[in-house]
């Protein structure tokens, strides 16, 4: 099978977004970049994670042209493509409607680095993407304009996106960013949240990226 690792690799992301319950039925995609051949594996269109096999996993080349899979890709799979051809450093991209991210979606509000987590993960305060219809060619430009160096934004009146180097970093990402929007949530609920401020979002990045972990 063509690019069979990272066929799992896209599928077993997809499941973990079950685990961390940040999807709902067939709410959301997962796309994984192979830097060789440039060719993008996505999630299949409208179909539960829980009962795919690496095949359905859909094998697409830069320009979005069919190269292996027998089903029909993501919804928004232009957004995928369109990020993977102007952040050339991105390998993953990830799409959820997590409950609590997604208010501050519909609110229209960015969620600002409250903590550490948030920071060390995404690198910064997660914007909003302005809004476009699901699978709008606008997306995916959209997207791009919002997100600047971070690693998520915020879809207007949709959900989540997240990016990263890895498919590691786009899930960590995912996983973070809904649990800092539950502390802001709540946070807000009983008070006026404090707010990092620029150096030590800066410093809580480097050590996750420089010193944190084995
Ligand atoms: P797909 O199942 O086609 O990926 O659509 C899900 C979604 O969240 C669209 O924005
Ligand atoms: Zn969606």
């Amino acid at each position: 099978m063509l690019l069979e690792k990272l066929r799992e690799e896209v599928l077993e992301a997809s499941k973990k977004l079950i685990y961390y319950n940040l999807v709902t039925l067939t709410g959301g995609n997962v796309s994984g970049r192979d830097p060789e051949s440039g060719y993008i594996a996505i999630t299949p269109s409208g179909m539960e994670y829980e009962k795919l096999i690496p095949e359905d996993i859909v094998i697409l080349d830069k320009e979005g042209n069919l190269v292996d899979g027998k089903w029909k890709p993501s919804v928004d799979t232009k957004a995928h493509l369109y990020i993977y051809n102007h952040i050339p450093k991105i390998n993953s991209v990830i799409h959820t409607h997590s409950v609590y991210a997604s208010c501050f979606s519909v609110l229209n509000e960015s969620i600002p680095v409250i903590t550490t987590t948030l920071a060390n993960a995404i690198g910064g305060e997660v914007p909003v993407a302005k809004y476009t219809p699901v699978g709008d060619d606008n997306m995916g430009p959209a997207i791009v304009e919002a997100i600047g160096d971070r690693l998520a934004c915020l879809l207007e009146n949709h959900g989540v996106m997240t990016i990263g180097p890895t498919i590691k970093d786009a899930l960590t990402a995912a996983v973070m960013l809904e649990d800092v929007a539950k502390i802001y949530y709540f946070a807000r609920s009983i008070g006026k949240p404090q707010i990092l401020p620029e150096s030590e979002v800066k410093k809580a990045r480097d050590l996750y990226l420089y010193v944190y972990g084995q």
